[in-house]
C-alpha cells in the first residue's frame, strides 16, 4: 500500500479544497493510505500531518480556501528545512507528496524532488502564472469576482459621471486584470508585462469624456509599473483635462474568497486525479495542468523559473474594443 501527502501552500485559492478531496478520494480508491500536511511547508517541516478518509473531506467542494491550511515557509528555502520535511514523512512511512499551490510553491515542490522525494505539483494560484497549465484552479473564480465588482463600478461611475480605477490582484502576471477588463468593457487596461505611459490612459478617458460616455473604467493589475496608487496621483494633477471625477477600488483578498465556481470545482477535481495518476504511474517532479483542455504532467524543471507570457492579441482586442 502506498502513503501519501497533501498540502496547499502560498496563496490560497478558491478550489483548492475540490483539489484535496479528489486527491483524497482517488489514493483512497487505489487502496493507498491518505495525510493532510496542515500549514503548508510549515507543517511539512514540523510533521503536522492527519490521516484523511473520504469521508473527511467530505462537504468540502463548494467551499473557499483551503481546509489544511496554507502557509509562508521560508524555512523550506534552506536544505535544513527540507531535511527535517523528509525526516517526518520518514517517520510516518510517506513515499510521495502532492503539493497545491503557485508559482513560490512549485519552486519549492522542485527542490524537494530534487532531494530525491516523490513530488507530484498541482497548478493552482488566482495569478495563472504558471507554465504547464492554460488556466490553474482559482482563476475562474477570482475572473468572476472582479468582474462583478466591475460591473456594479460601472453602474454607480454612469450615474455621477466618475471615472473608477479597479485594482485587481497580479504582482508579476496581468492575466487577470486583461481578461477582466476585456470581459466588463474597460476603457483601459493596465499590466506588468506592458509598459504603459498614464498620459495615455488621461487621452483615453478624455476621448470618453468628449463622447458624451457617462463613465470610464480602467482595470489595472497590481504589479502594473502604473498600480492604482501611482495613476490616481497622477490622475489628481490632470483632474481638469480628463474631465470625470475620479474614484479608486482596491478589491485586494476579496478576490480570493468565496466559494469557487463550478469551471474551478471541475478544474481541482481533475487535477487532483491526475495527480494521483501521475503517482500511479511511478512519475515525479512534474506538474499536474490543463493544456489544451487535457489533464497534463510536465517537469518542474521546465516550469520553475519560467515566465508565462500574456497573449498579446488579448490587449489588441482589449484596445479595438474599447474605442
Ligand atoms: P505561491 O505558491 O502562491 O506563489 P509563495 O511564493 O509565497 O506562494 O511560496 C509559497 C512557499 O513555497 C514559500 O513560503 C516557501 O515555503 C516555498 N518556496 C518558495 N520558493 C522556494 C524556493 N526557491 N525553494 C524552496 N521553497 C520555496
Amino acid at each position: 500500500m502506498k502513503r501519501i501527502a497533501v498540502l496547499t501552500s502560498g496563496g490560497d485559492a478558491p478550489g483548492m479544497n475540490a483539489a484535496i478531496r479528489a486527491v483524497t478520494r482517488c489514493a483512497i480508491a487505489k487502496g493507498w493510505e491518505v495525510f493532510g500536511v496542515h500549514q503548508g511547508y510549515a507543517g511539512l517541516i514540523n510533521g503536522d500531518f492527519r490521516q484523511l478518509t473520504a469521508r473527511s473531506v467530505g462537504g468540502i467542494i463548494q467551499l473557499g480556501g483551503t481546509m489544511l491550511g496554507s502557509a509562508r515557509a521560508p524555512e523550506f528555502k534552506n536544505e535544513e528545512g527540507r531535511m527535517k520535511a523528509l525526516w517526518e514523512l520518514g517517520q510516518k512511512e510517506i513515499e510521495a507528496v502532492v503539493i497545491i499551490g503557485g508559482n513560490g510553491s512549485q519552486t519549492g515542490a522542485y527542490a524537494f524532488s530534487q532531494m530525491g522525494f516523490s513530488v507530484v505539483g498541482v497548478a493552482s494560484t488566482i495569478d495563472n502564472d504558471l507554465v504547464g497549465s492554460d488556466i490553474t484552479i482559482g482563476v475562474d473564480t477570482a475572473m468572476n469576482i472582479a468582474l462583478e465588482a466591475l460591473d456594479r463600478l460601472k453602474t454607480t461611475a454612469a450615474s455621477h459621471q466618475r471615472a473608477f480605477l479597479l485594482e485587481v490582484m497580479g504582482r508579476n502576471c496581468g492575466y487577470l486584470a486583461l481578461e477582466v477588463g476585456i470581459a466588463g468593457g474597460a476603457e483601459a487596461i493596465l499590466i506588468p508585462e506592458i509598459e504603459t505611459n498614464p498620459e495615455e490612459v488621461v487621452q483615453i478617458f478624455r476621448r470618453a469624456y468628449e463622447r458624451g460616455k457617462t463613465h470610464a473604467c480602467a482595470v489595472v493589475a497590481e504589479g502594473a509599473s502604473y498600480n492604482a496608487e501611482k495613476l490616481a496621483a497622477y490622475f489628481s494633477e490632470h483632474q481638469a483635462r480628463i474631465g470625470y471625477e475620479l474614484r479608486t477600488t482596491t478589491l485586494g483578498h476579496v478576490q480570493r474568497g468565496g466559494e469557487p465556481t463550478a469551471y474551478d470545482r471541475l478544474l481541482a477535481s481533475r487535477l487532483g486525479a491526475g495527480a494521483v495518476d501521475a503517482l500511479d504511474r511511478g512519475e515525479t517532479g512534474v506538474l499536474v495542468g490543463m493544456v489544451k483542455s487535457q489533464v497534463t504532467t510536465t517537469p518542474l524543471s521546465k516550469v520553475v523559473g519560467v515566465q508565462k507570457p500574456i497573449d498579446p492579441t488579448l490587449f489588441q482586442l482589449a484596445k479595438v474594443l474599447d474605442t
